[in-house]
């Protein structure tokens, strides 16, 4: 028999199955023409959901056309089904589990982003409920990414969540070189520093959001041609910073950021929506240095608001060529290309040499480096142990290229 059924707005498609089938198997059939996931998805008749178990002879249709139900069918209206695809495959990094990262994280997941992990050294306190989403009395005294990444499963079953409670600094490369994008709510300078620098050396965009009171500010951050989130403080001012939750606050010790509901979710929405734009146009961005019309191009500058005195501006900035960061002498000047290695041309010295060689020209020399406990060692070119290395394993390579030595990263695929 034919069935017709439809996602409002978006498309309808026919096809011809058993009748003795069930509305499951029907489903099946559906959501695999469709690309989408059959767990997020009910099938309606005449506006009622219908019983999975039921056969689809005996379903009686008023308007002869059945109703998908999908989870984000408002979402393909504006970019599809590949659009919404690439957002459930992104890997997003999560850094700080408290305000922003808890509204940041209930965001992404609402968008569809299924990858998250979360990191976050601190516990959770009754002060914290005013602001944070996923938090209750009884979870204070537990660690906040932990909490965090439980809630959000409990909600989001079909999420992968990995959660680590520790420092910015002590996180694994892996971890970092894993993530399409990272999304940060920090409350002190030396671990934004850290994670811009991170950002920019292996490329990895960032999009850095904060607030003070009344006040908030986004940024969004394509490495490496934008100016960094680094890039608008001076040299001079360095040294203050360090150790200060807030640019503008007294030291850590001594005072708390003062902190509302309100700037919160507005700086986290606007935040997410950039994520979202910059997972979605990416890799075109990348081919074509241009960003699609579709979803638009993340913001240039710096976004602040102040919701005490109802301004709200998009703040020019321009790269600093003395930038701690990304300027000439900065701690992340030179990036790190990455590339991808078939595992076999990897395991052949032969191939491998070519392979390089082809995408490194006038290099002449290749050193290999694992990452082991977050330290680099070397790995003799003819003892590298197959059972060691496997598919997704990323290696430092050093090469040497006209008396420079380069840095790269291979991840074997
Ligand atoms: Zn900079």
């Amino acid at each position: 028999m034919k069935i017709t059924a439809r996602i409002p707005s978006i498309k309808e498609i026919t096809v011809d199955v058993p009748s003795n089938i069930t509305v499951a198997e029907l489903k099946r059939i559906l959501c695999e023409r469709l690309k989408i996931e059959q767990d997020l998805t009910k099938l309606l008749a005449n506006g009622i959901p219908l019983q999975e178990n039921q056969k689809v002879s005996k379903i009686k249709l008023k308007s002869k056309k059945l109703e998908i139900d999908y989870l984000w069918s408002r979402q393909l209206i504006l970019w599809g089904e590949d659009g919404q695809a690439k957002l459930g495959k992104s890997n997003v990094l999560i850094a700080g589990a408290g305000a922003i990262g808890n509204e940041a994280a209930k965001n992404l997941a609402m968008l569809g982003i299924r990858n998250f992990t979360i990191i976050d050294y601190d516990k959770v306190e009754v002060s914290n409920l005013s602001r944070m989403v996923f938090f209750d009395k009884s979870d204070a005294g537990k660690p906040k990414s932990k909490v965090l990444a439980k809630k959000l499963h409990n909600k989001y079953p079909h999420m992968e969540i990995t959660a680590i409670q520790g420092k910015l600094e002590n996180l694994p490369l892996k971890v970092y070189l894993d993530s399409d994008i990272i999304v940060s709510g920090l409350d002190n300078f030396a671990s934004r520093f850290f994670l811009t620098s991170i950002s920019r050396r292996y490329l990895i965009p960032l999009v850095d959001g904060g607030i003070a009171g009344y006040q908030c500010r986004v940024q969004s951050y394509v490495p490496p041609n934008d100016p960094c989130p680094i890039c608008p403080i001076a040299r001079e001012q360095y040294g203050n910073l360090v150790g200060l939750r807030n640019p503008c606050d007294a030291p850590i010790e001594e005072a708390k950021t003062p902190s509302l509901p309100t700037t919160i979710s507005l700086v986290s929405s606007i935040q997410t929506h950039e994520v979202t734009k910059i997972l979605l146009g990416y890799k075109n961005y990348l081919q074509t240095e241009k960003w699609p019309e579709t979803t638009g191009q993340p913001m240039q500058g710096i976004w602040i608001a102040d919701l005490k005195y109802n301004k709200y501006s998009l703040l020019n900035l321009v790269k600093n060529k003395n930038c701690m960061v990304c300027g000439e002498h900065g701690e992340a000047r030179n990036t790190v290309e990455r590339i991808d290695i078939p595992i076999k041309k990897f395991f052949s010295s032969d191939l491998r040499e070519r392979y390089l060689r082809d995408i490194f020209p006038e290099s002449d020399e290749f050193f290999f480096f694992k990452m082991s406990k977050g330290k680099p060692i070397r790995i003799n070119n003819d003892k590298i142990l197959k059972k060691d290395l496997g598919k997704g394993d990323y290696l430092l390579v050093t090469l040497k290229r006209k008396g420079e030595y380069i840095e790269a990263i291979i991840r074997l695929k």
